[in-house]
């Protein structure tokens, strides 16, 4: 018998609580399913010492993810909180749908709570140590207890796009910061997510792709399916949420 990947179990207040069973092996990824080859020229980026592909990532394939604002924090130029959440869920979405993995998140009740925590924060002790720094993110079970996986400086202009007032592209920066949380590690392209510098393309590249494959395999999902995720997130304007008259 197959043991789950992730129990969900009722407390007695109703509550539910998500149970990871960690010491799951994931099978080793099926090379022949990957779809996507590295493009010639298209490598780990070395210069910052990043590990080679397939040196950090989750065993087990349902991960669970929490989100932590704190209340009262202002996020420029993205006033809805639920935005942000559609932004995560998004990224996520990227990644889940050229591998096998799935999301799910659950309610924010500590940092150690889901696989991959994040946290929005104006005074993260790395923040104010760097102030430069925008977000940072630990690859798979390399965080310290108690810290997030994936944390994002709120002191910086964040929009959806990147498009306004020389804000941050907040879609692209979570796509690419999730990817390291799940194991994905810097590379040359710079096309790709995983490129070290900010730019503003938020759509996975063949290079992109087979990191994630490689990790995880492939999924089974059709590319139309595929094509119309990314149809319809790219009209960003669609995902936002009307302020109430
Ligand atoms: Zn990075």
């Amino acid at each position: 018998m197959t043991t789950p990947a992730c129990i969900v179990y009722k407390n007695p207040d109703g509550s539910l609580k998500f149970v990871h069973q960690q010491n799951i092996t994931y099978p080793p990824p099926n090379l022949s399913q990957i779809i996507s080859q590295p493009p010639a020229g298209d490598t780990v980026y070395t210069p910052d010492n990043s590990p080679q592909i397939g040196t950090f990532r989750f065993l087990h394939k349902t991960i669970t993810y929490s989100l932590f604002i704190k209340q009262g924090q202002v996020i420029n130029d993205i006033p809805h909180q639920h935005n942000i959440a559609i932004a995560v869920h998004a990224a996520l979405t990227c990644w889940k749908l050229y591998s096998t993995l799935e999301f799910v998140q659950i309610p924010y009740t500590s940092a150690d709570d889901a696989d991959l925590t994040i946290c929005f924060s104006d005074s993260d002790p790395v923040f104010i140590q760097d102030p430069n720094a925008m977000a940072y993110t630990y690859y798979p079970n390399t965080k310290p207890q108690g810290a997030f996986t994936s944390v994002y400086n709120t002191k910086y202009l964040w929009s959806e796009d990147g498009k306004f007032n020389f804000t941050n592209n907040l879609n692209q920066t979570l796509r690419h910061e999730l990817g390291h949380g799940i194991g994905m590690v810097h590379t040359t392209n710079p096309k790709d997510i995983m490129y070290p510098f900010y730019h503003n393309d938020i759509i996975p590249t063949a290079m992109d792709i087979y990191q994630v494959q490689f990790n995880y395999g492939a999924s089974n999902y059709p590319k139309w399916m595929i094509d119309a995720f990314f149809k319809l997130d790219s009209k960003l304007e669609e995902f936002k949420v009307q302020p109430s008259a």
